[in-house]
């Protein structure tokens, strides 16, 4: 299971991200959450937060979805104070309370049917070692070494060392955030490739999953992008990332 830690929360998606106790928010509201509150489906946490509380901290609705998100919701204020960015990890032993569909559950459930690690259905060649898609992977690493190898950056390959890496990837704050962004899009369509593959015998080469992950970064850029250029006006975030892709 992914979960992130959010730091600055200027990444991890408010509604898709599994951030808080809870599991991803939009799996416990179904899709009347972001309409019932209006905070946009593709919002990230930072924009949920007002004055260094929670959007909806002072709403007086006796809306049951608003009350459940209340209910949910952290201490707002470390968030607002930090100054770190969020983090993905992969957490394999712990259940995280949930409602919804669990993919380790799924995981488990593959696992116990299988004397040994059943194939990775991604690459057909390596056991699927839970740490595996993540990049050991033949097929994972081609999605993600070309991303690297357009930014420059040199991941270390393993998945421990990759996370501590992760927090710091480069000097450079826009590239630093575009690798976060990257990382984050890798492991959900990644994932997600895995699945339609278990779920609905349907595959995608790399190279899909490559187009699928560009348009997913450069989607969350664009209004990232905006909030940033308030601030600087030499060199626009999204410029950096066209000047890579
Ligand atoms: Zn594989």
């Amino acid at each position: 299971m992914i979960i992130c830690e959010v730091g600055n929360g200027n990444s991890a998606r408010f509604w898709h991200n599994n951030w808080t106790s809870h599991g991803p928010l939009i799996d416990l509201t179904g899709p009347r959450g972001p309409e019932v509150t209006g905070l946009h489906v593709d919002a990230v946490v930072a924009e949920a937060l007002r004055d260094g509380n929670w959007w909806l901290s002072r709403s007086r609705s006796r809306n049951r979805l608003i009350t459940m998100i209340r209910d949910s919701l952290p201490d707002a204020n470390p968030i607002s104070s930090s100054e770190v960015d969020d983090i993905y990890l992969w957490k394999p032993g712990n259940r995280v309370a949930s409602i919804s569909f669990s993919t380790a559950d799924t995981w488990d459930a593959r696992r116990a049917s299988f004397q040994v690690p059943p194939t990775c259905i991604l690459c057909n060649k390596a056991a699927e070692t839970r740490k595996h898609p993540f990049f050991d992977c033949s097929y994972s690493s081609e999605v993600w070494v070309f991303f690297c190898s357009r930014l420059s950056i040199n991941p270390p390959v393993l998945f421990e060392d990759g996370l501590r890496w992760l927090r710091n990837p480069s000097p450079e704050e826009f590239v630093k955030l575009i690798v976060k962004l990257v990382y984050q899009a890798a492991l959900y369509s990644i994932w997600k490739e895995r699945n339609a593959r278990i779920h609905n015998q349907i595959s995608h080469p790399a190279q899909a999953v490559i187009l699928e992950m560009k348009q997913t970064v450069q989607a969350r850029l664009d209004p990232l992008s905006r909030a940033h250029n308030s601030r600087r006006t030499d060199i626009t975030l999204l410029g950096t990332w066209f000047s890579f892709f």
